[in-house]
């Protein structure tokens, strides 16, 4: 019923090309090998690098909403072991194939290389529509953790899932649950998947944490003069002119972030049916009240309505955030982008061929693999959590309220004068836990642009995709050289 795992998928017929050379993996080898050029680490060790460790192909029977048995498509592909346990999302949609799980799971690789996450990359998918019903999807999710844990292919120290399109908080409980069932005892059993909500092991933070990177990452962007200068555009995030694509856990997140915390003004919001623009600028939370009641954001009365979201990326703006999937921006739609920068929220929202056409037109790209890796740094978060078994602020915040009191009273003596009641507690409040993981990633995200457009600048290269994949190529090529290729 099951497939064993293979390095590299199954080999096709004769003569027919194999999903590493085709889909969404050669897309993402073609970025490779640009990058690659610049590296001079041994080629046997780039192409170790560059392909997929494991990829395994299932197929399993689950009973639909009919009672009839469904065989449903899955996939789990590890690309890099240079670092373990393996980490990344799982995805539910019926674009899943092998090609695009094995390119999502390289394009992790890079992208715990960029933000320093001590993790090789992975990915999954289930072949199911992402709007199936719940008990369906509790069926495969559950069907598919356990063919998982059959071929030892998840675990706090094997292989981490996450969420990922179609899939949030509901199906990592399921995962965690199947696995703690299924290995009893198991004091870690938590760390077997991140992205649980707050009440099962989860970290607060970890829902908004790729839309709240990407705004950090597009803050650090616009915060470079040089770089606005030669796009035309002052310095800073504020009064910026934003599209937004896809209004899941990122798209929503990112466009709420950039509003409130970067000031920038929101003036196109798009999903699957059509989408909605003002140029005066729209407010992002009464948007998403509106889509949640009617179903539809295109008829939102403050603003005019867009018939597809294609139509949409090519309204005026300053920025265009992809955030729903791959192959939004092809070379078909590459021309008529009016955005001088485009912030891949997205894995993989821009294609090669549209990339070149875009950069040739003065366009800049924040490329997804630094950009929407706030996900995965606040998952590293909840995995030290769910391994420590304390709360990040358990140990400290009282100490620090203490300590906070003592030098208020000391100012207080000093002075001769009082603070007030209100104003003391403010100061000796403490810190939560989503203080620190609000800081740290915004730290994370702030250190890693600053590292790839160092390198960008540095070494001249053409752009920053270039840059920060040389960044991740040559930082796993260090852990192989210092740790040695097993004989
Ligand atoms: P999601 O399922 O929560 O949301 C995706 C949204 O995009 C949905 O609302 C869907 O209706 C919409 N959509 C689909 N096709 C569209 C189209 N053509 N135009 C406009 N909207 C469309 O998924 P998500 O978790 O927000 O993931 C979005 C992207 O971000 C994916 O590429 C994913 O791989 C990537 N990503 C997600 C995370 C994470 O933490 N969830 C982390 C890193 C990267």
């Amino acid at each position: 019923m099951t497939a064993q795992p293979t390095a590299g998928g199954p080999r096709p017929p004769d003569g027919a090309p194999s999903p590493a050379e085709t889909g969404m993996f050669a897309e993402v080898s073609r970025f490779f090998d640009r990058a690659a050029r610049y590296s001079d680490a041994d080629p046997g060790l780039l192409e170790q690098i560059k392909q997929c460790n494991s990829v395994l192909q299932l197929r399993f029977p689950v009973y639909n909403d009919d009672g009839q048995i469904e065989v449903i498509e899955a996939y789990r592909v590890q690309h890099s072991h240079h670092r373990t346990p393996t980490k990344g999302g799982l995805r539910f949609s019926m674009r899943v194939d092998e090609s695009e799980i094995m390119a999502l799971a390289a394009l992790m690789t890079y992208k715990c290389a960029i933000v320093d996450v001590p993790f090789g990359g992975a990915k999954g998918g289930i072949r199911i529509p992402s709007r199936s019903s719940s008990g369906f999807r509790e069926r495969a999710t559950r069907r598919y953790t356990s063919e998982l844990l059959n071929k030892n292919f998840i675990g706090p120290s094997v292989d981490v899932p996450a969420p990922d399109y179609g899939s949030g908080e509901q199906e990592m409980v399921w995962i965690a649950d199947t696995y703690k069932a299924l290995r009893p005892g198991q004091l870690n059993a938590y760390g077997c998947v991140t992205g649980k909500p707050v009440s099962l092991h989860g970290i607060p933070g970890r829902l908004e944490a790729t839309g709240l990177g990407v705004y950090y990452g597009v803050r650090e962007c616009t915060d470079q003069r040089e770089d606005m200068r030669a796009l035309g555009l002052e310095r800073g995030l504020k009064g910026k002119r934003v599209i937004v694509q896809g209004l899941g856990q990122v798209g929503s997140c990112a466009a709420h972030f950039l509003e409130e915390f970067g000031d920038a003004r929101i003036v196109g919001l798009l999903e699957r049916d059509g989408g909605t623009y003002n140029e005066g600028g729209l407010n992002v939370a009464s948007v998403m009240a509106h889509w949640r009641v009617s179903g539809s954001v295109k008829d939102y009365p403050l603003g005019t309505p867009v018939a597809t979201p294609d139509e949409g990326l090519e309204l005026e703006c300053d920025i265009l955030v992809p955030a729903a999937l791959e192959n939004a921006i092809t070379a078909e739609n590459a021309p008529r982008i009016k955005a001088k920068i485009i912030a891949e929220a997205a894995n993989g929202p821009v294609t090669a061929d549209a990339e070149a056409i875009l950069t040739e037109r003065g366009v800049f790209l924040i490329p997804d693999i630094y950009l929407n890796a706030g996900g995965v740094t606040v998952s590293y978060f909840e995995w030290i959590k769910n391994l420590s078994h304390i709360s990040f602020d358990r140990m400290q915040k009282r100490h620090e309220q203490v300590d906070r009191h003592e030098i208020l009273d000391t100012i207080e003596d000093l002075t001769g004068r009082q603070l007030g009641d209100a104003r003391r507690s403010a100061l000796t409040a403490g810190h939560g836990e989503i203080d620190y993981v609000y800081s740290a990633l915004d730290d994370t995200m702030t250190v890693a642009y600053r590292q790839i457009h160092e390198v960008w600048k540095s070494k001249g290269m053409e752009d920053l995709r270039t840059a920060a994949l040389y960044f991740a190529i040559s930082r796993v090529a260090a852990a192989y050289e210092s740790q040695g290729i097993f004989p």
